[in-house]
């Protein structure tokens, strides 16, 4: 496996950074998961662009311009022959002293990974995933603004833990006043008298690329939308739930606290939106050749 690394491709076991990292130490940096289906990397200009929209968020300035950041993505897939992949993109801060200050951070370190994801076992798809809602509130939007995709993901983690020990696998994450943001790693949505709904991303979640395809796959299924403030109580009342996000892509919510949606079955709106995705990702994207 080759791993992009600071301008080169370089073996795995040489993809290698400082203990001094600022990205380790004070997961200082900002990342992003991308696809690539059949040679086609979904939606890639959207994922540079917030990329850069995070790194200018914490005040890191990219060493590279958009378009080389768009080739090294697109050289790592070929020098992996991966026609289907899973991409990480991380920038950190670069190599400090052990102190916060980020201006004494060498230039940032950029790495780029190609590899698989499989999130949730694939019957999941099929007879939908049961979720919590966390514990663990959403991080206030004036503290760490969740729109910014940073290395400090520990907020997540621990609503993650939070479902792992209630037996499941993902966590819906509300405000400190209990309105809905997302869950750990997607957007959340459901379908209420026939119309599509989801948080408003200024709540405090991330502006998924995977919601904004859902948003407008809607307008094409002439499906009415939404965006709402929604309670957990808004969700049990559903008629349909469903979560979106790279790497899971679309997956239907069977259950939420133990309580069914729609009767514990995937709904007949969310597998119409999981079939249009599926076409989508066949014909869009940023072609590359092995
Ligand atoms: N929310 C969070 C917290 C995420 O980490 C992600 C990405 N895994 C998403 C939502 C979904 O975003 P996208 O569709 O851009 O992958």
């Amino acid at each position: 496996m080759k791993i992009y690394l600071n301008g080169e491709l370089v073996d795995r076991d040489k993809a290698v950074i400082s203990v001094f990292d600022h990205g380790l130490l004070y997961g200082d940096g900002v990342f992003e998961g991308i696809r690539s289906y059949d040679s086609l990397v979904f939606r890639l200009k959207e994922h540079i662009d917030r990329l850069y929209r995070s790194a200018e968020a914490i005040e890191l300035k990219i060493p590279m311009t958009k378009t080389d950041m768009i080739k090294a993505v697109l050289e790592t897939l070929k020098a992996n022959r991966m026609k289907d992949a899973y991409i990480r993109l991380v920038v950190t801060r670069g190599t400090g002293d052990l102190g916060l200050d980020p201006r004494k951070c060498g230039v940032p370190t950029i790495f780029i990974i190609a590899d698989k994801i499989s999130l949730y076992p694939e019957e999941f798809y099929r007879n939908g995933l049961a979720i919590i809602t966390a514990r663990t509130r959403r991080n206030l939007t004036t503290a760490l603004n969740p729109k910014i995709k940073s290395l400090n993901y520990l907020n997540n983690i621990l609503a993650k833990i939070d479902a792992i020990k209630a037996g499941t696998e993902e966590a819906i994450m509300l405000t400190y006043n209990d309105y809905v943001t997302e869950c750990t790693g997607d957007n959340i949505f459901v379908i209420s008298c026939g119309k599509l709904v989801t948080p408003p991303v200024d709540v405090g979640a991330l502006e998924g690329i995977t919601r904004d395809v859902v948003i407008g796959l809607a307008g094409k299924m002439g499906i009415g939308f939404e965006e709402k403030m929604l309670k957990v109580e808004d969700l049990y009342a559903a008629d349909e739930v469903f979560l979106t996000g790279t790497a899971a892509e679309i997956i239907p919510i069977s259950m939420i606290d133990k309580r069914r949606i729609n009767g514990g079955k995937p709904g007949e709106i969310t597998r119409r939106f999981m079939e249009e995705f599926k076409k989508i990702t066949k014909v869009d994207g940023v072609k590359y050749e092995m």
